[in-house]
């Protein structure tokens, strides 16, 4: 008698892909969407209409550009890319930090991070069939260079992933223990620099100094999170391994044209961005305002804050009933109990969380 459907899948799917659950993203039709991180504003209707016109010109039955070229070199310009590093791009960091992992993947291999911080970082190396490995933050979340250097003595990691600014937490590191994780590392360091946009810091001059380190930045938090483009940059060395995983013409056409169009256009974006940064102080002062709640400093476009001891649930749900959608980060981790993490949108959208907020708490 042939096997059944749940014991072919014991059989055959790895345990510790069946143990993990699906990345969830909440349905948000209706809602002031401030769960993701993304740019609330859009374009001036004559760039809109330029696009379009730029659009016309595709040809959707041709494959795209394999290296996407053009687009790789406005990239490289405007996230000021060192000379000497090479690039390759992704269908969002996301597939970059996918591409890392199988590329250093294999057997008894594996990925280590500071956590809390993306959960992407274990997901895609549990999915890519790597351990993965989590060092504890420290108070307010700094990085502990002691611990972090003493794991990686430990578990030699294929890959370190540090996310700077840290999601979902929004503070940057010190620079100290940076470079004592980037120096203690036996394989490579990504630094993923997603919230570059808002940030005070960078490590991409630290590029040419260190050529175990990698570079991970995406255009998704600048205001082009639809377009799914995301870029690492590093020693030519180790991008040539890296690309050998990257499947033929992972960027398509609409993305190429689209993004190249953008960055030309990228005074418009910057200047979305420097709105957005003010804002993010502007809203901090007000959360921080309010009673019994304790708000983090952020260098991205998000704040992350703690409310009264299991309240964290009826908040994110009476936001919700108001009309707005935000994340709980309460039960992920455990240094994340009762807190929450609102992406800053609009003013308007900023006005309107904070009075549903304000009798909630
Ligand atoms: C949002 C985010 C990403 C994913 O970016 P995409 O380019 O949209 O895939 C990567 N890293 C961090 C830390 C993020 O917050």
């Amino acid at each position: 008698m042939s096997a059944s459907t749940s014991e072919r899948i014991a059989r055959w799917v790895r345990p510790e892909l069946r143990a993990l659950k699906a990345y969830h993203v909440p349905p948000a039709a209706g809602l002031i969407k401030l769960d993701a991180m993304e740019n609330p504003y859009g374009w001036p209707p004559e760039l809109v209409d330029e696009w379009l016109e730029r659009l016309r010109e595709v040809s959707l039955n041709r494959y795209p550009d394999p290296g996407a070229s053009a687009v790789k070199a406005r990239l490289r310009e405007a996230m000021a890319i060192p000379a000497g590093a090479e690039l390759t791009l992704g269908n969002g960091s996301d597939e970059l930090i996918l591409l890392i992992d199988l590329a250093l993947g294999g057997p008894g291999r594996s990925v280590l991070s500071a956590g809390p911080s993306f959960s992407m970082y274990r997901i895609i190396a549990l999915t890519a069939g790597l351990d993965y490995h989590e060092v504890p933050l420290a108070e307010d979340f700094a990085l502990d260079a002691e611990a972090m250097c003493s794991a990686i003595a430990r578990e030699q990691p294929a890959v370190v992933f540090i996310a700077y600014p840290n999601n979902p937490t929004g503070n940057l590191f010190d620079d100290a223990a940076m470079r004592a994780v980037i120096e203690a590392a036996p394989g490579v360091v990504v630094v993923d620099e997603a919230y570059a946009a808002f940030s005070s810091r960078s490590y991409a001059d630290a590029l040419e100094r260190y050529p175990n380190l990698l570079l991970l930045r995406t255009v998704s938090k600048m205001g082009l999170a639809g377009l799914r483009l995301g870029l690492l940059a590093g020693h030519p060395d180790w991008i040539e391994q890296i690309e050998k995983c990257r499947l033929p013409y992972n960027i398509n056409v609409l993305t190429q044209v689209s993004a190249e169009f953008a960055l030309e256009h990228r005074a418009v974006l910057e200047a979305q961005t420097a709105r957005i940064r003010s804002d993010r102080e502007h809203l901090r002062g007000r959360l921080e305002d309010m009673p019994g709640l304790k708000v983090w400093p952020s260098e991205a476009n998000f704040l992350t804050f703690r409310v009264a001891r299991g309240r964290a649930g009826a908040v994110a749900d009476g936001l919700k009933r108001a009309g707005v959608l935000i994340k709980n980060l309460d039960g992920g981790h455990a240094q994340l109990a009762d807190c929450l993490r609102v992406t800053v949108g609009s003013p308007e959208e900023n006005e309107a969380f904070l009075t549903a907020l304000q009798p909630l708490l």
